[in-house]
């Protein structure tokens, strides 16, 4: 995973927004390390060309979680992130069942580096039931694994049997909760999030000054996520 000043716009006046989409990095770093860790040796891995998990979804995220997306795609994307934070997402883009950032045609996700945590999970987390312990499923895409007919985990088996726990969302949204205490943890849709959050982050850095002139479109960043 790139390191923070890779991504976001570098020597920007963002101040303590700044400290706070680091810290969002770090747990986005984190998630990153557990999911390798736990693919590794599980052995879970999601099909190769596998884009199911953004064709029929939106993801939803943090006010924080938009910041950092937003300032992601400040840096990637100029001309874009321009227009969403002036026009938001069309109508069509609106419309269409999958995630507006899904490239349906090479099945990549166009801001990879800036996704969101539930898309860095995808495939490959565990939930955290009330009483503490932890459990898995394999998706219904994947294979089983090698030698096993199982395809779901919990308990103390999930560790015994598969090797490492996976990386659990709850745990991990609590940890991108605690880089901003008082921030609201409400979820938003990214479509509704993104450009609010653009705007602020546009503002703030200065660029709804500048002409961002004819940019196409980024190239995907790097293939679909495989839960990230
Ligand atoms: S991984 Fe990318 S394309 Fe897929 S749902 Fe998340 S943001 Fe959208």
């Amino acid at each position: 995973m790139k390191q923070v000043h890779e991504i976001l716009p570098p020597g920007l006046p963002f101040g303590d927004l700044m400290d706070a989409l680091s810290g969002v990095h770090r747990v986005y770093e984190r998630a990153a390390l557990e999911m390798a860790a736990f693919r590794d040796s599980s052995g879970v891995a999601c099909p190769d060309g596998c884009g199911s998990c953004c064709e029929s979804f939106i993801p939803d995220l943090t006010s924080l979680e938009a910041g950092y997306l937003a300032a992601f795609l400040s840096r990637a994307a100029p001309a874009r992130a321009l227009e969403l934070a002036l026009d938001g997402f069309s109508e069509a883009e609106r419309d269409e069942p999958h995630c507006p950032f899904y490239r349906s045609d090479a099945a990549h996700c166009s801001v990879y580096e800036g996704r969101p945590l539930i898309c860095r999970l995808f495939g490959y987390s565990g939930v955290r039931a009330k009483d503490g312990s932890s459990s898995f499923a394999l998706c219904r895409r994947m294979d089983a694994l090698p030698g096993r007919t199982a395809r779901s985990w919990k308990g103390e088996d999930l560790g015994r049997e598969l090797g490492a726990v996976p990386p659990l969302m709850s745990d991990l949204a609590s940890e991108l909760q605690a880089v901003r205490p008082n921030e609201s943890p409400e979820r938003r849709l990214l479509t509704d999030a993104l450009p609010e959050a653009l705007r602020k982050v546009l503002f703030l850095a200065g660029f709804g000054a500048k002409d961002p002139g004819d940019e196409p479109e980024p190239e995907p960043l790097a293939p679909m996520p495989r839960a990230g």
